[in-house]
């Protein structure tokens, strides 16, 4: 089977940086699923979808029309790369995400991701319901305070607008969402090891990963 590496968690937790960065040093395809959601909100937030409305979330998802290349995100051959990270995005698609219908939609497309010579994915439920055989499982956490930090530097790195305080409202409110859902809720799984990085910087959060990972390939 393709190695696979999953990497689930909490919004701005930091997982995707640490994942991509694994993904870089294995030589590994990326799979950053949150992204396929956020698409998913661009797009029906662009045609006038109502967040309520699942039947036609579900087909935006099944229609969506999605290129990942290189380090950049293409919705109908236009870069999308910064603007599905907005707030906005971000809440359309943690609502969208509570439907069984849109989650369904995007099955096969994050399975497509899995090819040689191996795969590094992050999102909710990438070990528990996309790649429940993966070799090597983690929950990645750290304190709301450390995520409302991090995704203030990431946004204003990025020349978007943001407010520290706004932005922990908005984690809260997303962490309450996720993990009240009734499907693929926000939860450590038995399977999975955890990974708290409040205290931990970006290389220890990625050596530890990659230690984990000869470990597994050991056994
Ligand atoms: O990780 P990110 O913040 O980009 O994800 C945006 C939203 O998409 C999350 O709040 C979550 O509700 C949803 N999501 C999900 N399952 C995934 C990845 C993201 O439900 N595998």
């Amino acid at each position: 089977r393709v190695p696979v590496i999953t990497i689930d968690g909490p919004s701005a937790s930091g997982k995707g940086t640490v994942a991509h960065l694994v993904a870089k040093e294995l030589g590994f395809h990326y799979l950053d699923s949150g992204a396929l959601y956020r698409l998913v909100a661009l797009k029906a937030l662009q045609s006038g979808v109502m967040s309520t409305d699942e039947k036609k979330l579900a087909l935006v998802a099944i229609n969506l029309d999605v290129v990942f290349r290189d380090e950049e995100i293409y919705l109908e051959k236009k870069q999308v790369t910064e603007k599905i990270r907005t707030e906005e995005c971000g809440n359309m698609a943690s609502q969208l995400a509570s439907y069984p219908a849109v989650r369904e939609a995007l099955i096969s497309r994050q399975r497509a991701f899995r090819k040689l010579p191996g795969l590094v994915t992050d999102g909710r439920d990438m070990g528990s319901v996309i790649f429940p055989d993966a070799l090597l499982k983690i929950f990645l956490t750290a304190s709301p305070e450390v995520r409302a930090q991090r995704r203030y530097k990431q946004l204003i790195e990025k020349g978007l607008n943001a407010n520290i305080a706004e932005l922990q409202k908005d984690i809260q409110e997303r962490d309450a969402r996720d993990s009240k859902r009734g499907v693929a809720p926000l939860q450590k799984n038995a399977d999975a090891r955890l990974l708290d990085t409040t205290s931990l910087s970006i290389l220890q959060a990625q050596n530890r990963v990659l230690e984990w990972f000869r470990e597994c390939c050991a056994d």
